[in-house]
């Protein structure tokens, strides 16, 4: 399979600031979480990814096309969502989009199409003639995000899509995107610092610190506790006795707060230990199923390592 984006030793300065030191990366189809913290140099991997700066070295590929060369084919092949809100005061919401099918290229009658066809899949009703600076930042958000798929782009770059928005809105916006992707099979890069978005959505995760990519892998691998754990709730009466029950039966018990406990084993019979001990130490158990590992803590740990590693 051709890799989405594969990157070589990608430097890029600004003048004597270096925003990305030496990055290999490669990004296969699917959807992706680009996560790193602030000044991490995210958004500055999304402007080389459009071929919308210069790098000062190295070299890669986007959708088969060699960055630096073919900057106009592979903008043609992405929907890009910025962060920012772009949009000319004075136009209405279907305009808007209407404007971006025709820069993308579409007929005037195929854009209007287009544009109410994607306006309806964003939920967007009558609101789409009303002047866009009367819109509430989750309709401004439904219009940056239909004029990045109005050509209906093979790969789609969203920067912090859900800035902004309330729960609800949020949820919907994401499934948006899970939707392209599982029915129209559309590829997708979303940098963001809301760690709870990548765990919904993303089949893959990019961790960038310090101008350096310190993770790249699998939400499945990610997911994965390195031994088998099982996340548990109980009621507190002789909790004391319970871990005591547990450590003697060779079970590790840590605790994520006072009832919430993960207890980790290479055991078969580690379900049948913990009802044993719950059972003879009168603890009741609320529920019990398989832990995941926390995005959070992956996330801090691949920044601190490398933190240490360039200090
Ligand atoms: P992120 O998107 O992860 O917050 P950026 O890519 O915006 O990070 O920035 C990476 C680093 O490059 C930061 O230190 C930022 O201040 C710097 N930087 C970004 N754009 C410019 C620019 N145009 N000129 C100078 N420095 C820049």
């Amino acid at each position: 399979m051709q890799p989405l984006i594969s990157l070589s030793q990608i430097t890029k300065n600004y003048r004597d600031m270096r925003a990305l030191n030496e990055i290999d990366v490669t990004i296969q189809p699917g959807v992706t979480g680009l996560l790193g913290p602030n000044g991490a140099g995210k958004s500055t991997l999304i402007k080389v990814v459009l071929g919308l700066i210069k790098i000062t070295s190295g070299s890669g590929t986007v959708l088969g096309h060699r960055l630096g060369q073919d900057g106009r084919s592979i903008r043609d092949k992405i929907g890009y969502m910025p962060e920012d809100d772009c949009y000319i005061p004075g136009m209405t919401g279907i305009e808007v989009v209407q404007f971006a099918a025709a820069l993308s290229g579409l007929p005037v009658i195929e854009g209007l199409r287009r544009a109410h066809e994607i306006l309806d899949f964003c939920g967007m009703k009558q609101e789409r003639y009303r002047k866009i600076e009367t819109y509430s930042t989750g309709m401004r958000q439904k219009i940056k995000f239909a004029a990045a798929i109005v050509h209906d782009p093979e790969f789609l770059i969203f920067d912090e899509p859900t800035s902004g928005l309330d729960p609800e809105e949020r949820e919907n916006l994401l499934n948006r995107i899970r939707i392209l992707a599982d029915e129209s099979d559309k590829s997708v890069l979303i940098s963001t610092h809301i760690l709870p978005d990548v765990q919904s959505i993303c089949d893959h995760a990019v961790i960038i610190a310090a101008g350096k990519v310190v993770l790249n892998e699998s939400l499945d691998v990610l997911n994965r506790p390195s031994a088998p754990t099982i996340a548990l709730r109980i009621d507190s009466k002789n909790e004391d006795g319970f871990i005591d029950q547990l450590s003697a039966d060779g079970l590790s018990v840590s605790r994520n707060d006072d009832l919430l406990w993960q207890v980790t084993g290479n055991d078969e019979k580690m379900t049948d230990k913990i009802w044993n001990a719950a059972k003879a130490t009168g603890t009741s158990i609320h529920s019990m199923q398989p832990a995941k590992n926390d995005l959070e803590s992956i996330f801090i740990s691949a920044v601190q390592e490398s933190n240490n590693a360039s200090s």
